[in-house]
């Protein structure tokens, strides 16, 4: 199977043949039709994750055709794999219903192979149905930027003003989930990004300007998406007493000092951790409903470094995909 592989943190993907993914017992071989491009795929590539298993194929968010194995699906069924690959359902968050953050995780792109290829494999439990509403290529980004965006909203608590600060591929899908909430969405962009300000306004915001200036009105909870520490007191200078921010991203630069006034008065700040498949079921039962269109770019999968370079100069519109 052709592949894109990762030797080293640090240097770029490199298109490989490898040998035919084959499953183990209790999973399944997909071919995969589309993989969705993610900040942390550009984390792990860049270096800025610890231990990655090498060589590497990145990419968690698959969308793909069951060609054998298993018991959960039937062959020629759609399925999306997403980040939290395997989890040990013994450890003591496991037994909790937080198996976001069991001990022993494997994930997806990261300990085990992932989707920048034409056969994946993967355990069976943790995969999804895909909605028949949506396209291979709009419903790879539901798998990660969808399904970790809705889990941070949910943590972001029930306020009727949010900011989402960096608008990627995760805050233009929760963007569309707070507007049909109800809520007001207030977009935290680059400095002078009126490309990104517009796209946002596009769907739905009420105000689109510089995050690290902070919108015109207090809001109730921030959701940080870009990896830029210095974000989090600009975010918490916007939340009003007792509201949050939270940090939705793998990796983050650090997070500048700040006088303790800005924490002050139960602000909270938190981190949101990969997923649950709770979390996934919910997320792809809602996403049609409301119903989220998800934009994307789509590349070829030997040009997977172009897609992350421009995912890294921020030069997307929405989300990158694989097509295969
Ligand atoms: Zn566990
Ligand atoms: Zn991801």
């Amino acid at each position: 199977m052709r592949a894109m592989v990762l030797d080293q943190g640090g240097t770029p993907l490199r298109l490989a043949e490898l040998r035919d993914a084959e499953p183990a017992p209790g999973q399944i071989l997909l071919r995969v039709r589309a993989c969705g491009v993610c900040r942390t795929d550009l984390h792990i590539v860049d270096g800025d994750l610890e231990e990655p298993k090498l060589p590497l194929v990145p990419g968690h968010q698959i969308v793909g055709e069951v060609l054998r194995g298993g018991e959960r699906f039937g062959t020629g069924d759609r399925v999306g794999v997403p980040w939290l690959g395997w989890t040990c359902g013994e450890c003591r968050y496991c037994l909790a219903g937080r198996e976001n953050l069991c001990d022993r995780a494997r994930f997806t792109g990261y300990d085990v192979h992932g989707g920048y290829a034409e056969l994946a494999v993967a355990d069976e439990r943790f995969c999804f149905a895909i909605p028949t509403e949506y396209p291979d290529e709009q419903a790879a980004p539901l798998l990660c930027a969808g399904l970790i965006g809705y889990r941070s909203l949910r943590l972001a608590g029930e306020g009727e003003a949010l900011g989402l600060y960096g608008f990627g591929a995760s805050a233009h899908i929760v963007c569309q989930v707070a507007v049909a909430q109800g809520r007001r969405v207030f977009a935290g962009t680059r400095a002078g990004d009126e490309e990104t300000q517009a796209f946002a306004r596009s769907l739905g915001a009420v105000w689109a300007g510089d995050a690290a200036a902070g919108p015109p009105e207090e809001l109730d909870a921030v959701i940080v998406f870009a990896p830029v520490g210095a974000l989090v007191p600009a975010a918490l200078r916007a939340v009003r007493k007792g509201g949050s921010v939270v940090c939705a991203g793998i990796h983050m630069s650090d997070i500048p000092s700040f006088p303790y006034e800005l924490l002050w008065g139960e602000r909270i700040i938190r981190s949101v951790a990969n997923l649950t498949r709770a979390d996934g079921e919910e997320f792809l039962a809602l996403a049609p409903t409301v119903p989220v269109r998800t934009e994307v770019e789509t590349f070829p999968l030997e040009r997977a470094n172009e897609a992350l370079d421009r995912l890294r100069r921020g030069e997307l519109r929405g989300a990158a995909v694989l097509a295969l």
